[in-house]
C-alpha cells in the first residue's frame, strides 16, 4: 500500500492521539507527535526537554523555532521520507505550516483532516482524561484500565496529564483560535483542508476519515498526480 502525507487538526481533546494511532497502523506510517516528543524529553531530561518544560506546564506554546527544529530532525529519517506519516500536534501556527511546505519540497502534504469537535465536549473530556505516563495510552475516568489504574497495554501507570488542570486546559483552547483557527482557514485556502466531524465512537470516526483519505486518493490518481 502507497503511503500518505496526512496532517490532523482539532481541539485538545478532539481524538486527534487516538485517531492518529489508527491511521499510522492502517497506512503504515509514522505516526509523529510533537506532544509526545516534548513530553518524552521533559520525562527525559534531556537538554530540549528543560527548554521546553514550562511551556508544556502552563498550556504555552513551544517557540516556533524549536518545534520546527524538532520536526525537521524526525522528518528527514528514513521511515517518513519513505513512507509519508500522520502528523499529530504539528503544525500549529501558519509559521511552522510554512516551515513543514518549505521541509517537504518537492512533496507536498496529501490531506489536512480538521477533527471538528465543539468546545463543551472537549473540556468534559479533558477534564477526564487519563493516560500511561510510560506508553501514551488514552483512558478516562468512564473508560479506565482494566486493573487498578495499570496501562492495558504496557502495565504502566495511568495518570493524569500534568497540563490538563482546568487553567492550564483553557488557556490550550484559547490558543486553538487564536493560533491553529488561522491554520485552518490557510489550509482551506490552499485546497487542502477536510473537516470531518470528531463525535461518535473511535471507530465511526475513523471510518470517516479513512473515506475522506481514500476518496482523495482515488480523486488524485484519477488525475495521474498522486
Ligand atoms: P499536545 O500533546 O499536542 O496537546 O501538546 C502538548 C504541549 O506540547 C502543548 O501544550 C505545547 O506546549 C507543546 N506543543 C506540542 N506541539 C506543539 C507545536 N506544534 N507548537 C508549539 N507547541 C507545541
Amino acid at each position: 500500500m502507497p503511503g500518505v502525507r496526512l496532517i490532523l487538526l482539532g481541539r485538545q481533546g478532539a481524538g486527534k492521539g487516538t485517531q492518529c494511532v489508527r491511521l499510522s497502523r492502517h497506512y503504515v506510517v509514522p505516526h509523529i507527535a510533537t506532544g509526545d516528543m516534548f513530553r518524552a524529553a521533559v520525562k527525559a531530561r534531556t537538554a530540549a526537554g528543560r527548554r521546553v518544560k514550562r511551556y508544556l506546564d502552563g498550556g504555552e506554546l513551544v517557540p516556533d523555532d524549536l518545534v520546527i527544529e524538532v520536526v525537521a530532525e524526525r522528518l528527514g529519517q528514513h521511515d517518513s521520507k519513505v513512507r509519508g506519516f500522520v502528523l499529530d500536534g504539528f503544525p500549529r501556527t501558519v509559521r511552522q505550516a510554512e516551515a513543514l511546505e518549505k521541509m517537504l519540497e518537492p512533496d507536498r502534504i496529501d490531506l489536512v483532516v480538521d477533527l471538528d469537535v465543539p468546545k463543551e465536549i472537549v473540556l468534559a473530556r479533558l477534564a477526564s482524561r487519563r493516560v500511561c505516563s510510560a506508553c501514551g495510552a488514552n483512558y478516562s475516568l468512564q473508560v479506565p484500565p482494566k486493573v487498578d489504574w495499570s496501562c492495558d497495554v504496557c502495565g504502566g501507570e495511568v495518570i493524569q496529564r500534568a497540563d490538563d488542570t482546568e487553567v492550564a486546559i483553557r488557556r490550550r483552547l484559547d490558543l486553538y483560535d487564536s493560533e491553529t483557527a488561522p491554520l485552518i482557514r490557510w489550509y482551506g485556502e490552499a485546497g487542502l483542508l477536510v473537516t470531518v466531524d470528531g463525535q461518535g465512537s473511535a471507530d465511526e470516526v475513523m471510518d470517516r476519515i479513512v473515506r475522506v483519505v481514500d476518496g482523495r486518493r482515488q480523486d488524485v490518481a484519477d488525475d495521474g498526480s498522486w
